[in-house]
């Protein structure tokens, strides 16, 4: 239960799990709604956004006292509705709640999810990459920045990543194929570290962070470069945003800045796993995930996106297939 609006950084206690022994699951003979049981569920950066009171132009905030929502795999224990038979699996958004369960789960796969799309669709298309060209991504250990990494290798680039900690620098060097990666933390001029890995620009930004590293950036894009804007992790918890300061190199650059969100995509779902299952199968597209079990370790893993604590993408595993 998601207790009440969140300023600055979320802590474990404005969430909180209850019980509930007197709920009735039942689908109404009448309806054409399913019952489903929740198998995996996901946290992402964006659910920190629906923690405030603040209006935003998509999403709309949490309500207090009400159980948070996000993405989610479930299975489907009751339908009356033609389109879905007991059993199915289905992902979408769904409540972050579940029955008690005493078995021990399987493992999930996140790539094939909306990370994955975020990815394909940003970096395919927001960012129309080219073989040859130099792309820089940010927050790239994470679920999206992985595939970005590894999809503009596949495209003939070359590209490096920024993470957190020295063992997400070497994950991407030697699992992802990055051809290199720095810890920005360990970096204190950041421009000076993006000269040092791109001495002739970056065509190709693939922004997930903000703040420093987006002013820094702007400092290295090459003519006619492209930044896609995926997400500003690095603001969500400030009450006010840090503001970038070298937006002038846009214009002498003629670089063009993009966002996007994932459901722009979702058209595009099948599209896309057509093009990535082969790869994955083939183990030419690798993936890395940071599972947790039951939904009382939810809240934790949530907030731990802030600070980096989750190595690849980071799933709640509640209940076995
Ligand atoms: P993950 O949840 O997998 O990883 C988040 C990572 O961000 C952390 O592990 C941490 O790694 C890094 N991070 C946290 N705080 C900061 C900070 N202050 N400065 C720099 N890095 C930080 O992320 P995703 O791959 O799921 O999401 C990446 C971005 O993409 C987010 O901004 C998210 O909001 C956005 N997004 C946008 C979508 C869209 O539709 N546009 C859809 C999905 C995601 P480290 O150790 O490297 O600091």
């Amino acid at each position: 239960i998601f207790k009440d609006y969140v300023f600055g950084f979320p802590k474990e206690s404005d969430m909180v799990v209850t019980v509930d022994k007197n709920l009735k699951l039942k689908v109404a003979s009448d309806s054409k709604d399913i019952l489903v049981k929740n198998l995996y569920l996901s946290c992402d950066p964006y659910m920190r956004l629906l923690m405030t009171n603040r209006s935003s132009e998509i999403f709309g905030p949490y309500t207090p006292g009400t159980p948070i929502t996000g993405f989610g795999v479930s299975k489907v224990i009751d339908s009356r509705n033609p389109e879905f038979k007991e059993g199915d699996l289905v992902w979408g958004i769904t409540g972050w709640e579940c029955w008690e369960e005493t078995e021990q789960p399987k493992q999930s796969e996140s790539t094939t999810g909306m990370p994955g799309l975020t990815a394909y669709g940003g970096f395919y298309e927001v960012c129309a990459p080219k073989k040859g060209e130099y792309v820089f991504v940010s927050a790239a250990s994470g679920a999206v920045g992985q595939l970005v990494g590894q999809f503009a290798k596949l495209m003939g680039c070359y590209v490096v990543g920024s993470a957190g900690t020295q063992d997400k620098v070497e994950l991407l060097k030697n699992k992802f194929g990055f051809d290199d990666a720095f810890n920005y933390k360990e970096e204190p001029d950041l421009n000076a570290a993006l000269k040092r890995y791109f001495p002739e620009g970056i065509d190709i930004y693939f922004e997930n962070v903000e703040g420093k590293m987006l002013d820094a950036v702007i400092l290295n894009m090459r003519v006619h470069g492209r930044i896609a804007v995926c997400g500003m992790i690095s603001q969500y918890n400030r009450d006010q945003p840090e503001g970038v300061h070298n937006l002038m190199s846009i214009v002498y650059k003629r670089v063009r800045i993009e966002g996007f969100a994932v459901f722009d995509y979702y058209p595009q779902y099948s599209k896309f796993l057509d093009f990535i299952l082969p790869y994955i199968r083939e183990g030419k597209v690798k993936y890395v995930e940071d599972i947790v079990e039951g939904l009382e370790n939810g809240p934790a893993a949530l907030i731990g996106l802030f600070s980096g604590c989750n190595v690849g993408k980071q799933v709640i595993v509640i209940a076995p297939q």
